[in-house]
């Protein structure tokens, strides 16, 4: 998604705001795939502050994600907020000689801002790295594999704490 700035460039220090929706394409993130229930809703301030300008804002989103320990899906939302700052790249020599940081800018040329990178970044950031549906999910049986949180397979599972797995022979020889 592409914002026209050439005005708010010529009019320092006034806020401009936008309600944005977005589409989105599923994510692939890792082993989980993120797919979006509805589209992402965007509000966004933009303001220049001589050369840069900022954009501060919100994203909310609402989402499907799979479920690291039961594999099945389950909905996710998320609010988040963010700010980052932009400059033109005519303007980037003049910001290094004030001996600004410009690590943490994003350059843009002519007088179209693409939001895509802004919005992926703060998706990625609200979704858990280890996604769980539940806190008690009790994912899957590791001998057949039936969902636990549906059904008690009744399958004996026995987990022996590697340290004491040496100790266990000894007393079984
Ligand atoms: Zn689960
Ligand atoms: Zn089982």
């Amino acid at each position: 998604m592409y914002i026209d700035v050439s005005d708010i460039r010529k009019t320092r220090g006034q806020t401009f705001h936008f309600d944005l929706t977005q589409e989105m394409q599923p994510l692939d993130v890792g082993n989980c795939e993120i797919t979006f229930k509805k589209p992402l809703s965007i509000s966004l301030n933009i303001r220049s502050a001589g050369k840069e300008l900022i954009f501060t804002g919100n994203i909310k989103g609402d989402t499907q994600l799979v479920c690291n320990r039961c594999l099945e899906q389950y909905g996710f939302c998320f609010n988040t907020d963010f700010e980052e700052e932009f400059c033109h790249a005519s303007d980037l020599d003049e910001f290094r000689e004030e001996g600004r940081n410009t690590d943490d800018i994003h350059v843009f040329e002519g007088n179209r801002i693409n939001l895509e990178d802004i919005i992926r970044e703060s998706v990625l950031l609200s979704i858990p790295m280890k996604t769980v549906c539940d806190e008690n999910c009790r994912g899957l049986c590791p001998v057949c594999g039936k969902n636990l949180n549906k059904d008690n397979c009744g399958c004996e599972i026995t987990t022996v704490d590697p340290r004491l797995a040496d100790l266990k022979k000894y007393f079984e020889r």
